[in-house]
Parts: C-alpha cells; structure tokens; sequence
C-alpha cells in the first residue's frame, strides 16, 4: 500500500527524521491558511498524488505552465498556486499519460538547500537484508543513475539479528562525502530511517531529494513510503491511510474481497485457486501461443459473492478476449465456483468465451450446474485441454471481431 507525502512526513518524523514544516490541505482555503502557521518567507505547494517526478510534471489544463511542486513568497502567491493545482490532473513521468488528479495539497516551508542527495531504504531480495542505497546525485531520476553510473550508488545492508549500527551509518555518510555537523546529522537521520522501515513493516522508503541544508542540516525534502501489505494488519493507524481514489480500481476491488489480484497485459484473464496453481496457469497459456491478463488467486475459501467479485473484475478490464477458469476444488468445492460464475454471468454481460477446468470436491455437481446454465461455457478436461481451449477460442473470437 502506498500514501501520500505528507502522511510518509508525519509517520517519519515520529521516528525522528528531520523534515520542513508541512500543512496537509484538502481544499485552497486550507492551503492559504497554512500560510499562518508556517515561519515563511519561503513556502512550498506540493500536489499530492500517489506518483513521483510532480515538480517536472505538467497540468493538463496548462501543459506550458508551471509543475506540480511550486516555490511560493507570499500567501497571494499560495493561493494562486493553490488554485492552479487543486482538481486538476497532473502528468508525470510516473502518472502515465492520462495523469493523476489532485485532491490533496500540501503546504511546506521552503528551505535553503546546500546540496540534495538520494537515500532509500528497501529489502533486497538478493541478500534477504534491509538496505540502503544513497548517492550523491539527488532529485534526479534513481534509474536513470543506476543505469549510467552505477558506480554512484552506494548499497549499505544491514543484517537483521544486529540490526542498524554505527558503522552503518559512517559508512552511508562518508559514501555520501559529508563531514562535521552534515555526517553527524546524516548519521543521525539514517538511523532513525531504519527504525522507522522495520518497526512500521515498510517495502520501501525513498527520500529523493535527502538534502544538506546551508545549517549542515539533514532533511527529507521528499518522502516516498510503501508498506507490505500483509503486515498492515498490525499497523490499523497506517492502514486508515489508504487513499482509495489512488488506486486501481480493479485492485480496490480486490482488496476488498480478499483477492490476490494482479493487472498483467495480456488478453486472457485468469481465474484460478492458490497461487502455485495460478502460476502454472499463466505459464500454460503462455505455453500455448496465449498472453495472461492477471495474475488472481481466489484462494481457498472463496463464497459465490468473492468468486462473482473475482469475475466481475477480470471482465472489467478492457483488454480481456477470453477467461480461463482453473479450479481445484479442495477446500473450495466446485459447486460454488459454479455458482459464482452463474452469477456474476448474469450480472456481467459474458461477452469472451469462457473455458472452464474443474477438479476435485463435488466437481460433477459443479460441472452438472455449468452444462444446465445455459451459458455458452466450455469444459476443459485437465489443465493443457483447457489452455489449449481457450487460446484457440480466443483467437477465433479476434478474428472474428
Ligand atoms: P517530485 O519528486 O515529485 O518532483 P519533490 O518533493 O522531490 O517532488 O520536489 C521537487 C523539487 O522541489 C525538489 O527536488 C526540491 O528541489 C524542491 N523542493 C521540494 N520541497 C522543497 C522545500 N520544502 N523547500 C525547497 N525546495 C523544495
Ligand atoms: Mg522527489
């Protein structure tokens, strides 16, 4: 799950990491009054939208003005940033070209930056360890520095049984070339980073730009933070964070019902039980000259509301052509996938062909209310029948079309 800046600000700073002052703003009222309560003379108007690269990005309404980060030096000039922002979508390198609206500002005071730097903290898959990754060339494009000198990035990975020490954090600061009250201040923030990154079950926290003040000060002038979304059952504060207007539709959806969903691009949508099984599904009809739509396991024990939810989000996504239904009935029993895909069939106009492998507990019954359905389903008789089945109709049904 991801949030906003300001929410990643004030969850960090509860851990000690130094940021500007920041008013979060849900209206342009809010914004110029935050005005009041910050020290001036500098401000700065940030969009908030779930996506980087906002102080190079354009608004669609004015692609020639100014971006989605505004340096501000007087309430007017707030208020006129305010305006320019809030409801209007803004394009970003990360947005896609359809943009990103914003409904949330945030008002921060502008600081004197001496030098900016990128720091974040991920887990490595590769090393199973926490770790730090900083360069000295901040507020530009990570990838882009990884890709042409990757000999800017410095990886720092900490071994979770001692945790983060202080030759960690000599380390990251002497990697960065900081000296005097600047490393003792950098040390200071990389410590309380990790903290912050282990206790709140984070996936990762990017601060781009880390930045040195002209007071040797250490600061996240940006604070990008994802958490691992099977731990937010621990964190229910964190978990209210979640701005739903942010996310994918479909994967809103899925959240909601319990549903391990994943938008792919290709056009066959899956359905199946267990994500091994969902897995070896995918490669089957890639196997077959097919390309897998999503990733989406029901899991074990999915009701007819969470089987027609699972439907209803497959044929929500425009570039599905056909469905493959690839059930093992454990737990699950086959009868309710069936009634599920009855269902949602009757909610949802069933306009790709639909092929369907049942196996396991009541499986006859299950296939007993398919055929009677009246539906246009056919039977897959093991798992390379039916992904043969379904990209052969997939095919024909393009063709057709
Ligand atoms: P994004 O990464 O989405 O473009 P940032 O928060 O990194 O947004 O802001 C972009 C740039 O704006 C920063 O690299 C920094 O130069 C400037 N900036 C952001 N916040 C402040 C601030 N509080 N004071 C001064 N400059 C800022
Ligand atoms: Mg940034």
């Amino acid at each position: 799950m991801n949030i906003h800046e300001y929410q990643a600000k004030e969850l960090l700073s509860k851990y000690g990491v130094a940021t500007p002052k920041g008013i979060p703003a849900m209206s342009v009222a809010d914004a110029v009054a935050a005005v009041k309560q910050l020290p001036g003379p500098l401000y700065v108007v940030k969009s908030q939208i779930h996506a980087g690269g906002r102080g190079a990005g354009k608004f669609k309404n004015n692609p020639e003005g100014k971006g989605g980060v505004r340096l501000c030096k007087s309430e007017a000039d707030v208020k006129a940033a305010a305006e320019a922002m809030m409801n209007q979508v803004l394009v970003t390198k990360q947005t896609g070209p359809e943009g990103k609206l914003v409904q949330r500002l945030y008002v921060t005071d502008g600081v004197d930056i001496a030098k900016e730097y990128y720091c974040s903290v991920v887990l490595d898959r590769g090393t199973s360890r926490v770790t730090f990754m900083v360069s000295t060339e901040g507020g530009m494009d990570i990838e882009e520095v990884a890709e042409k000198h990757p000999e800017k990035i410095i990886k720092v990975a900490v071994d979770p049984a001692a945790g983060f020490q202080g030759f960690h954090a000599r380390r990251l600061a002497f990697g960065l070339g900081l000296t005097g009250d600047a490393q003792k201040s950098a040390m200071k923030f990389f410590a309380a980073l990790y903290k912050a990154f282990v206790d709140l079950d984070c996936a990762i926290v990017e601060i781009n730009p880390m930045i040195v003040t002209d007071k040797n000060e250490v600061m996240a002038l940006d604070a990008k933070v994802a958490f691992d979304d099977n731990a937010l059952f621990r964190h229910p504060d964190i978990a209210a964070m979640r701005d739903e207007t942010e996310e994918d539709a479909a994967e809103t959806l899925a959240h909601k019902w319990e549903l391990n969903y994943v938008r792919l691009d290709g056009e066959i949508g899956c359905m199946v039980n267990g994500a091994g099984l969902a897995m070896a599904t995918m490669d089957i009809i890639k196997l077959y000259g097919g390309t897998p739509a999503n990733f989406l396991d029901v899991g074990g024990g999915a009701t007819t509301e969470r089987v027609t939810a699972a439907f209803k989000i497959i044929l929500g996504d425009p570039n599905v052509k056909g469905i493959l239904v690839n059930i093992f009935g454990g737990i699950m029993k086959c009868d309710i996938i069936a009634n599920g895909i009855i269902a949602a069939a009757k909610e949802v106009k069933l306009s790709v062909p639909l092929v369907v492998r049942l196996e396991g507990t009541n499986v006859d019954l299950g296939k007993k209310i398919l055929a009677e359905s009246g539906l246009p389903i056919v039977s897959g008789d093991n798992l390379a029948d039916a992904a043969e089945k379904i990209v052969a109709a997939t095919k024909k049904a393009k063709a057709a079309a």
